[in-house]
Formats: structure tokens, sequence, C-alpha cells
């Protein structure tokens, strides 16, 4: 057993702390209600909480935008009933007047390191929860696939929205997560809908796929093993500096990116040689693929198998019918030629899509859009891993590569030791030509 929220106290900007608030006790808790003082509402103090456990407490701050309550359907009254409620102090919390209050709370868990934007996990009892996968957040519920194949609406324990920092959503798609299915008792009245759960734990994430916006980092979706970006050789035309820009946002998000160029029945393939050439002498897998012909799907479905992949690239490319061709199951819609639509969407919710011979694909409108994506100026040059190796070797140490003397980069360039066209790509990403 196991029990993680001691109490909440509410402290004001002199360091006063009052401990006059119920909480509830948010699982495995014998009695019922156990409030702030720890007394369980039978008043045997402490019994609720494991006391052995050797747990660490952390204080928290309170989100500022915690005013509304989580719950959908029947299992959020449900669980009030057991005692899962754990947000009941909320509601009436006041904040303001002379004693500006500065709110925090104190779990027991486990500190994370930063790198996964987590600060703390908290503990959970593990042995009567579900591991699953996030596959797509809607608002307040997400749908959570468990490792047993089963879908559960979720809605997330209020504890992880406090413990969610700014720059981080609580739950996104792709998370790893610790759910706790409602039982058959829960589910009585409903069975008729889909089956319910709640978030108890998110596990750190691998890596996330995040967009800046208005200062704010948003995680579009996290634990992705690999981008696939997906361009044509014709129809529409390649364009070899929408991949750098595509290979930008993943070397940025510290994913792997891999070229899928489709549509080589169209072309002589000898003429990507140069270009792919390039790619891989930097590191970079690249597929040269056509669902018409058939040529390297074999290859294209071995990348995917138990992976996490992203799918990028412009409209028209023949993202969708890569993907149909490899995984009929999935049966993605595929435009009429010449009807592809341009840009239309700018949703960058994202859907985890599982594949019926293991691993996810991600394939939204939002991610398609990827190469769209804001990159700082100043960020280009050291994303782009042929130059970076010329960084410390100009005259002015802050060169900007373009119209200074004595800049290596470019004297490189004219030597042929980097490839002219992937310099103009860095000139006109980085100046925006
Ligand atoms: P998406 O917008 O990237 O998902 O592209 P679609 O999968 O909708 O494909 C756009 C168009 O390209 C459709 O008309 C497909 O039939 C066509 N297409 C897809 N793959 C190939 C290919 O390998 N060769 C040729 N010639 N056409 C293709
Ligand atoms: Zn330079």
């Amino acid at each position: 057993m196991s029990s993680h929220v001691l109490g909440v106290s509410v402290q004001c900007g002199l360091g006063h702390e009052r401990l006059d608030r119920s909480e509830t006790c948010p699982i495995s808790c014998p009695n019922g209600l156990a409030t702030a003082s720890m007394r369980c509402n039978n008043g045997s103090p402490d019994s609720c909480y494991n006391e052995a456990m050797p747990a660490k407490k952390v204080r928290v701050d309170f989100r500022k935008n915690r005013s509304e309550r989580t719950r959908i359907g029947g299992w959020t009254r449900k669980f009030n009933e057991h005692g899962f409620e754990e947000e009941s102090e909320v509601a009436n919390e006041r904040i303001g007047g002379k004693c500006e209050l500065s709110r925090k709370r104190t779990v027991v868990g486990e500190l994370t390191d930063n790198n996964t934007d987590f600060d703390v996990l908290p503990d959970v009892d593990t042995e009567r929860l579900l591991a699953g996968r996030v596959l797509r957040v809607h608002g307040v519920s997400s749908v959570v696939q468990t490792d047993d194949g089963r879908q559960f609406h979720c809605v997330t324990r209020r504890i992880l929205k406090t413990l969610a920092t700014e720059q981080r959503q609580p739950v996104v798609t792709g998370d790893r997560v610790l759910i706790r299915p409602a039982s058959a008792e829960d589910r009585r009245h409903c069975r008729h809908l889909p089956e319910e759960g709640m978030i108890e734990r998110v596990e750190p994430r691998t890596s996330t796929i995040a967009r800046m916006s208005k200062q704010r980092k948003h995680v579009i979706v996290a634990n992705v093993d690999q981008v696939l970006i997906v361009a044509s050789a014709a129809e529409p035309v390649l364009k070899p500096n929408l991949i750098d820009r595509m290979i930008l946002t993943a070397e940025q998000s510290g994913v792997r990116p891999v070229i899928c160029i489709n549509k080589i029945d169209l072309i002589d393939p000898a003429e990507l040689q140069p270009l792919a050439g390039v790619y891989a002498q930097m590191g970079y897998k690249v597929l040269l693929l056509s669902v018409e012909s058939g040529f390297g799907l074999k290859h294209f479905h071995r990348l995917l198998t138990n992976q996490s992949s992203v799918v990028a690239g412009q409209s028209g490319v023949g993202k969708s019918s890569l993907l149909n061709a490899v995984d009929p199951h999935i049966q993605l819609r595929v435009a009429e030629i010449g009807n592809a639509q341009k840009g239309k969407h700018t949703t960058t919710t994202a859907e985890l899509i599982q594949l019926s011979f293991g691993g996810y694909v991600v394939d939204t409108p939002g991610m398609r859009q990827f190469m769209l994506w804001d990159i700082i100026p100043e960020e280009v040059f050291g994303l782009f891993r042929d130059l970076r190796p010329y960084e410390n070797r100009c005259h002015f140490p802050d060169c900007t590569h373009s119209h200074e003397e004595n800049c290596a980069v470019k004297f490189a360039v004219g030597e042929g030791r980097l490839d002219l066209r992937r310099y103009e790509s860095y000139l006109s990403i980085r100046f925006g030509q």
C-alpha cells in the first residue's frame, strides 16, 4: 500500500502556514477520507498513511489555473464516494486580500532529473495499476491504450496537474502512464460506455516534440523514436530546403530524423544519388520509396516496426499512401490526384495510431506542417550537423557565415568540403530568404 498526498498547507507571503483544509487520501485509504492534520475520518491518526515507506516529501507549487475541476461522466462521482477525489479543497480556496497566498503542497514521490520535464514522480501503488500509453488527449480526458490492448477513457489525477510546471502539460499524446481502471462496481450503471480510468502517474519522457508559442513550450507528442521526413521525388517537386528545415526541427527536439523520398517511380533514381549521398554522409538514414512500384516498402515496414514514429512532410508527397501500403488496417485517406490540400489544417493535436505489426505512428495535420515551425535564427547554425564542426574556426567569434571575411564555413564551401546547396539552405533558413 502507498499513499501520497500528505496534506495541503496554505502559506501566506510571510511564510505562516495553515493546515486547515480537508484533503482526501487519493488511494488505498482503508478508512476513506483523511484530513490535512493526517487523521482519517475514523479518528485514527495516520492510519491510512504508510509511515514505514521511505518516502521523500517534496514541496511543489500549485499551478495558478487550478480552479477548474476535472471530471467526466459517472466516473468522478463514483470515485468521490470511494475517496479518490483529491481536489475538494481547491474550489473554495481564495487567493488575494491582505495576505497574498502562495500555495504549496507536500507530495511523496521521487525527484527526477529535469531533462524529461518532470520535477517529481509521485509514488503509486504500481501493483494495482495498469501500464499504458496515451493515444490522444481531448481537453481533460485522454484515451489510454493499456499494454494488454484495451482502451480506457481517463481523467488525470489532480496531483499530476499540480506537479506540472509552467512548461509542461500534465499528459500528452505518447506519454507512458499508469492508470487505475474503474472497477466493475463503478461501471455497473454504464456498461455501454467505454472503459474508464484515472491516470495516476506519467512516466518520464524519453523525448518530446514541442512547438514554441508565445514564449511557451507546447508539447505535442512525447516518447517518439524518429521523425519520418517524407518528400516526393516529383509531383510535388522535391524541395531539399524543406527537408533541411524538417531535419532542423527534429534535431531541435532530439529525435532522429529519417529521410524518406517517395514516388521514385516518376524519375530516374540515379538523379537522387548526389542529394541522398550528402544526407547519408552526415549520418542520416535515407530511404528511396515508391508506393506505386513497391520499391523500398519492405525497408519502410522494417523502419516502423516496434518504433514510435512521427510523419512529417508537405501535402501530396504520399504519407498516407505509404502508411496504408505497409499497414492496410490503418486506412488513412489518400488524396485524389491533383486534389491534395495545401496547408489547410493548423491544429496541432496529435494522435498515436497503433500499427498492426507493432509500434505507433503519429500522422496529424499539425505534425505534417513540421517544417513551418519556428526556429530561432541564432540556433540554426548549431542544428546543421555538417556546418557545426566549423563553428569556432572563423575570424569573428560572432560570425554568421554570410557576409564576413575570413569565414571558415565559406572557405570550406569554396574548397568543396561542404555542400554548396546545404550552405545555401543554411543562409535561407537563417536569414529567412
Ligand atoms: P499525403 O498528402 O502526403 O498523405 O499524400 P497521399 O498519400 O494522399 O498521396 C497523394 C497522391 O500521390 C495520391 O494521388 C497518391 O495516389 C499519389 N502517390 C502516392 N505514392 C505514390 C508513388 O509512390 N508514386 C506515384 N506516382 N504516386 C503516388
Ligand atoms: Zn563564419
